[in-house]
């Protein structure tokens, strides 16, 4: 039994969770917040000597990612989660861009984390602030195994004809302009619990992993790699998402800047990003569930946004069934795709042409659960995903070897 931490740190922020290995229990989680800005915030979850759950919080300034680690570790003895430092074992970082170079989850050393720094104009909110925490880490906790996964990993498979953008070729090869992806690890375990549910060698399968959650994107999985996914050169592209626009014409970009006077492109940008998706579309809310009752509730821009969110994962798993010559397994996770039953329901609805049928009872479920009929041609199930017990057996499996 050992203990380790799965780390995913953002720009202003560092979520982690505690997981007892091989077991796979969560003993704590909890997260920074508010890294660098006046009052920053902490946040543990445990479960105290006498089995009760606790939630302890702190206020203060937390200057940077660097201070953010020490102030985490310290409450963690402080709180007796861990008695000292060396119970903790492992350590496994989520990376957003790995770029063409890092195919599968990878040990941390210097290099490593030079090539996450290089690779800092590919997600430049991201990269930087986890190769810091790597450092900080390194340093706190030398004797752990400490290993990088990244987001991008599972992307790496792609063909040419689905990663290359129809630019000229130069682009990709002076400057690695192509698709990246995002989300690997989520598909990557949902498309593997999903072969198993089904009692199937993954290479023998073609699934389809829906991932909605406020980021979200669709992967078409064959022989067990991915072939191809919605996202794109960032996370920006694909299907309509909590703030994201996905797939737009890149002709707006100009126009719009001429229409609202914006002379900075990345003021665009940061619209599309932040201010569009259902957020953008409804006027209401970037959460579904805000959304839902809005559309409940008589709200006809509501309404249209959920109809949009719905057309386009529809067209994707559309896509995807035509490159797979047909799907055997649609999976669907993420905050509404394990909560949204008529989300489910609605896009495979569009694939009774094929024989898809979910049973409605099935449905009802927030649960791991197959959804679709026992004589539907392709099984449908809804999986919760774990990227940090995924993060946490790849620190497992690279610590063995
Ligand atoms: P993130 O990308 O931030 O990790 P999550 O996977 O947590 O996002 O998903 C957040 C989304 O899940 C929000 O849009 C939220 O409204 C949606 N969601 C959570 N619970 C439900 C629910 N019961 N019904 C519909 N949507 C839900």
């Amino acid at each position: 039994m050992s203990k380790t931490m799965a780390i995913n740190a953002g720009s202003s922020s560092l979520k982690f969770q505690i997981i007892e290995m091989p077991e796979e229990t969560v003993i704590s989680k909890g997260l920074v917040e508010r890294i660098g800005l006046a009052e920053g915030n902490l946040e543990i979850k445990y479960t105290d000597a006498e089995g009760q759950s606790q939630k302890f919080t702190l206020t203060e300034e937390i200057a940077d990612h660097s201070r953010a680690v020490e102030l985490l570790l310290s409450n963690l003895l402080e709180l007796g989660i861990i008695q000292d430092f060396e119970e903790i074992k492992g350590v496994g970082h989520r990376v957003v861009a790995g770029g063409e170079i890092y195919k599968e989850s990878t040990l941390v050393n210097e290099e490593l984390i030079k090539n996450v720094e290089d690779l800092a104009e590919f997600a430049p909110l991201h990269n930087p602030a986890e190769a810091v925490v790597m450092r900080v880490f390194q340093e706190k906790l030398p004797h752990a195994t400490m290993a990088a996964v990244f987001d991008t990993s599972f992307h790496t498979t792609m063909p040419a004809e689905n990663y290359l953008y129809s630019l000229p070729y130069e682009f990709y090869e002076n400057y690695s302009v192509r698709k990246y992806g995002a989300h690997g690890t989520s598909h990557q375990f949902v498309a593997h619990r999903a072969a198993e549910i089904v009692g199937k060698p993954i290479e023998d399968l073609r699934i389809i992993t829906c991932h909605l959650g406020n980021g979200a994107s669709i992967t078409a999985v064959k022989n067990g790699e991915s072939i191809d996914t919605s996202m794109g050169f960032t996370p920006l592209a694909g299907v309509t998402m909590g703030t994201r626009t996905g797939d737009i014409d890149a002709s707006v970009i100009p126009f719009i800047m001429e229409k609202e006077g914006i002379s900075d492109i990345n003021e665009v940008i940061n619209i599309f990003n932040k201010k569009s998706g259902l957020l953008g579309l409804s006027g209401v809310s970037s959460d579904m569930r805000d959304v839902e009752e809005a559309a409940e509730a008589g709200n006809e821009r509501a309404q249209t946004a959920l109809d949009i969110f719905y057309n386009r994962v529809i067209k994707y798993v559309g896509q995807y069934v035509a490159i797979m010559n047909g799907v055997d397994v649609v999976v669907f996770t993420a905050g509404i795709g394990e909560n949204s039953k008529e989300t489910r329901e609605i896009v495979m609805k569009n694939f009774e042409y094929m024989g898809v049928k979910i049973d409605s009872e099935r449905n009802n479920t927030r649960d791991e659960a197959i959804i679709s009929t026992d004589d539907s041609t392709v099984t449908v199930i809804n999986i919760p995903t774990n990227e940090e017990i995924a993060i946490a057996r790849d620190v497992e499996r690279l610590k063995a070897n």
